[in-house]
């Protein structure tokens, strides 16, 4: 590909405290903490709707909102929790199952970053950014204006895919390293959550999990359609023959390859549905396309159009064959794919897996997190990898949401600095909630102090999260 330069003159557009990159669930919290903080914050985000994974890809149950024994983490996390619960019951009469409608989420997040006075830029996105010595000094970002200049003190990667780590030049890693599936099984952790021989692991360094595209359908037969729900599934299971499978549009297309054996062939390997608060509605967590870095729009690009396909074939199978479907129709399917894993942050302190697993407690907690080590199979159609922690929750240090060059930067969400095995946990919304609020108001408490985020003594940090009403519960 031959390179060209291009030159233009571009506007500073203006200048902010704190700015906040990517208005996924982190990036609400870090935004909202911040401005509660009392610093002028900016939340830039690409898509047209805040929520990120959570509203734009249907992803709407939020885990790890409590420890595995159910003590609430609290925070931001549970406002938004409570604010979704109350819509709930307003629009659907319904006080259960509040996570499973995203219009409710959007909306709960615009209504708290609006509260806090936080400059939200829709449909903008990070291009580029200026560094200066160890100071991040503005952002090039891109929108219908064209390109201009945002300016900030302190700024905030929650992208999700550390774009904003990647541009300033900060050590990123994609994937696993290596060895680290192989170091959980000497461990004597790693289970496999069903049959079909151990699994292999995977030796080679950069394995992402798989994307998904949601979807929802109605007119289901809720009750009849859980008979089946999360089993591995042969032909005779759902009164289809090889050969009957065989003679369908989308028989060895991607996710449907026919194996000799009497497996239904099914790209997640099952059939898994949730219920939603809306009658007949289940939400459909079924398409799976593996091998995708969810950072690289050419392998993005070509696995939306995959899992689109994916998504009508899986829609037809349901109607087919699957008890509590026949009359079912295709509600909405999420317009973003949802990506797992792609790059993290190395940043000053790197959260191991085994420290999660073992729910360790350290001194400079400043969020927590109590869900699974849960690896989607990198490489087939396996479930997960991974299996419960071995205590009731572990802490997340403040090292995590640190770069170690930049002076003025902090990670927030997806993006954190956690290995493979660690992140497979931290990367769920409730913790992702978490972290946006510490980096958030490390941010704000930095702007009133003048001082850097390494500088600031997170004894100070921990006393506002727990005034803010965040829970670091003890060990
Ligand atoms: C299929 C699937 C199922 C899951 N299931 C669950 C579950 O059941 N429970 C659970 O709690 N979690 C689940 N998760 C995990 C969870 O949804 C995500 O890890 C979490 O939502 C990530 O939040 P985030 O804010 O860090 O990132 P994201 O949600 O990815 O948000 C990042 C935001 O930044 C924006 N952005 C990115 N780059 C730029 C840029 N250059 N410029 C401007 N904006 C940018 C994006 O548009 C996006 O809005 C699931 C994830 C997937 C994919």
């Amino acid at each position: 590909m031959s390179a060209r330069i291009y030159a233009c003159e571009v506007p500073v557009r203006s200048r902010h405290d704190v700015v906040v990159v990517g208005g996924g669930t982190a990036g609400v919290a870090a935004a909202v903490a911040a401005a509660r903080g009392g610093a002028r914050t900016m939340l830039i985000e690409a898509q047209g709707l805040l929520g990120g994974t959570m509203t734009a890809g249907l992803v709407t149950p939020i885990g790890a909102a409590t420890t595995r024994g159910g003590r609430r983490f609290g925070g931001i996390l549970w406002e938004l929790l409570d604010r979704v619960e109350a819509l709930a019951r307003e629009h659907l009469g319904a006080a259960g199952e509040p996570h499973s409608a995203p219009h409710h989420m959007a909306e709960a997040l615009r209504a708290l970053a609006a509260g806090a006075g936080v400059e939200v830029l829709l449909r903008t996105a990070l291009v580029d950014a200026e560094r200066a010595g160890d100071r991040v000094e503005r952002l090039l970002v891109h929108n219908k204006g064209g390109l201009a200049w945002v300016e900030g003190g302190c700024f905030i990667d929650a992208s999700g895919d550390a774009d904003l780590l990647r541009a300033v030049g900060e050590a990123t890693v994609l994937g696993s390293e290596p060895g680290v599936f192989d170091q959980l099984v000497r461990g004597g952790y790693a289970e496999v959550h069903e049959g079909g021989g151990a699994y292999q692991g995977y030796a080679s360094s950069g394995c992402l999990q798989p994307v998904t595209l949601f979807f929802t359908m109605g007119g289901v037969e809720v009750e009849r359609a859980m008979a089946l729900n999360n089993r591995r599934l042969t032909y005779a299971d759902v009164g289809l023959t090889r050969a009957d499978f065989l003679r369908l549009p989308y028989a060895n297309t991607p996710g449907f390859e026919v194996g000799a054996g009497d497996e239904l062939p099914l790209p997640q390997g099952r059939v898994l549905v949730t219920r939603t608060p809306r009658p007949g509605v289940v939400a459909v967590n079924m398409s799976r396309i593996t091998g995708v870095d969810g950072s690289d729009p050419d392998q993005l690009s070509r696995a939306e159009m995959a899992a689109r396909a994916q998504v009508m074939a899986l829609v037809d199978l349901l109607r087919r064959c699957i008890p509590g479907f026949a009359q079912a129709w295709l509600a909405e399917i999420a317009p973003s794919l949802g990506v797992r894993e792609t790059h993290r942050l190395v940043g000053r302190t790197v959260l191991s897996g085994s420290a999660v697993i073992a729910c360790a407690a350290h001194p400079e907690a400043v969020a927590q997190g109590s869900y699974m080590i849960d690896i989607h199979d990198p490489q087939g159609r396996r479930k997960a990898i991974g299996g419960e922690l071995r205590g009731e929750c572990y802490d997340i240090p403040y090292g995590c949401l640190l770069p170690r060059t930049v002076s003025n930067l902090l990670a927030a969400g997806r993006c954190i600095s956690v290995d493979h095995v660690a992140h497979s946990s931290t990367r769920i919304q409730g913790t992702c909630l978490l972290t946006g609020q510490a980096a958030g108001t490390a941010a704000a408490l930095c702007c009133v102090r003048g001082c850097a985020p390494a500088d600031l003594p997170v004894a100070a940090l921990q006393q506002r999260l727990r005034a803010d009403g965040v829970t670091l519960h003890p060990h």
